[in-house]
């Protein structure tokens, strides 16, 4: 039996497009290896959002030339955000690679397994890639140049998908895009995100349903009204705010200020009540003085978010800040910065997770990592537990005895059926 090896890196995009070429390849086949080596088929999805991620690809294309030289009967495939227009340069870049195909966009030799390629045994919380691409063009971000245009799949070939998964064993499933919020516009009859979720809201089997990321600009009272309003649809909203100065979001060409940010967060607290929230930071854009980096960490202080992802501003080449701003902030104050936040974030998320002791939550349980299972409670929380049991896919109660900022400990509480004690 034939071997393929998939390399991924990135964001969440690039694992689901990872699980479906892995199921492609099954179909066709192929056997999992971990080592590129014993590889007669190596796929590399790649991500370039940072400069680090690109090097990382291209050092990895560089290695593979020797492997290939000693097994020419070897195919090499690259995929993700590295393959954009000029597919004609990369080829002549890296001759040794047979293919390059762009996200989502399945070569000729894949399709011959028929469309959508789906894991068989998919896990219980998956991944629906609904929207590629971005049409957004934030001052920092590669994305738009790499993965084009905003492209939604219709709604009938996303239900069908999720109803394949369901009847698979899925029971989570998360909708993905660059810009989430943007669905549907490209389409014919302009259907959004709220009419999508209100659709697989009836899918029976189903058990909840999530949606990445969100865009402040691009974030509709129709959508906060189908967050609360439909049962599966979890009480959590990832909103990446990326800075709390006004001077700072003009220049990353956000296309919103603080107020409007904030007087949307107090709609969507008002409406879905006990959402998490979480956002995304850069500290140490260009220019990004103290007062600014202190108007970031009020409004953190403020909002109180669930979680932060912070990152350390990194000029990206092709990119409009790469070219007109000078990226003056010292390595050292922006990790100074960096530390602030997560310290700061530290504080609140204990604060916020604390609350939850002694209290029982319902959570999808989606692994076990050494002795203890582990998922998710529809806020997002990562909670462990022990049982001797296979609990994997059930939905149970567990009753919180231990709280750290970035997840929870419990024991099952005693309703939960016979086979979860
Ligand atoms: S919204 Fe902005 S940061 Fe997000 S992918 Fe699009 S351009 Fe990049």
């Amino acid at each position: 039996m034939p071997n393929y090896h998939i390399w991924t890196i990135g964001c969440q995009m690039n694992k689901a497009e990872s699980e479906r070429l892995a199921s492609c390849f099954e179909e066709l086949g192929y056997q999992a290896t971990d080592t590129a080596a014993e590889a007669d088929l190596i796929v590399l999805n790649s991500c370039v959002v940072r400069q680090s991620a690109e090097n990382r690809i291209i050092n990895k294309l560089h290695n593979l030339k020797q492997l290939k030289k000693s097994q020419p009967g070897m195919v090499i495939a690259v995929t993700g955000c590295l393959v954009n227009s000029e597919i004609d340069r990369l080829k002549k870049s890296f001759p040794h690679v047979d293919h390059f195909f762009k996200p989502g966009d399945y070569p000729p030799w894949l399709e011959k397994t028929g469309t959508p390629p789906l894991p068989h045994h998919p896990s219980p919380s998956v991944y629906v890639p609904v929207i590629q691409g971005c049409d957004n063009f934030c001052s920092y971000c590669i994305v738009p140049y790499r993965r084009g245009r905003e492209r939604s799949r219709t709604i009938p070939e996303i239900t069908c998908e999720v109803r394949e998964l369901v009847q698979r064993g899925a029971q989570e499933v998360t909708l993905l895009g660059q810009n989430v919020d943007s669905y549907g516009h490209d389409l014919p009859d302009r259907p959004d995100l709220a009419a999508l979720l209100t659709g697989l809201n009836n899918i029976n089997g189903l058990a909840r349903l999530r949606f990445l990321t969100n865009h402040p600009k691009d974030m509709s009272t129709r959508l906060i009204e189908a967050t609360a309003g439909l049962d599966k649809v979890c009480e959590q909203i990832s909103l990446p705010v990326q800075s709390g100065s006004n001077d700072i979001l003009e220049a990353m060409r956000r296309g919103y200020t603080v107020e409007q940010y904030r007087r949307l967060i107090t709609r969507i607290r008002q409406q879905i009540p006990g959402v998490a929230l979480s956002t995304d930071i850069i500290v140490g854009f260009p220019s990004e003085s103290d007062g600014q980096f202190q108007q970031t960490a009020d409004l953190l202080s403020e909002i109180k978010f669930d979680t932060v992802h912070v990152a350390a501003y990194s000029p990206r080449t092709g990119t409009m800040a790469a070219r007109e701003f000078e990226d003056n902030i010292p390595l050292t104050e922006k990790r100074e910065r960096l530390n602030k936040v997560e310290q700061l974030q530290e504080k609140i998320a204990a604060e916020i997770n604390g609350r939850l002791l002694g209290k029982p939550v319902e959570i999808l349980v989606e692994g076990k990592t050494t002795d203890k299972w582990h998922g998710r409670t529809r806020t997002g929380k990562l909670v462990f537990f022990s049982n001797e049991n296979n609990c994997l896919g059930r939905l149970m109660k567990i009753r919180i005895d231990r709280t750290s900022p970035w997840s929870l400990q419990g024991e099952i509480e005693a309703n939960n059926s016979e086979e979860g004690k």
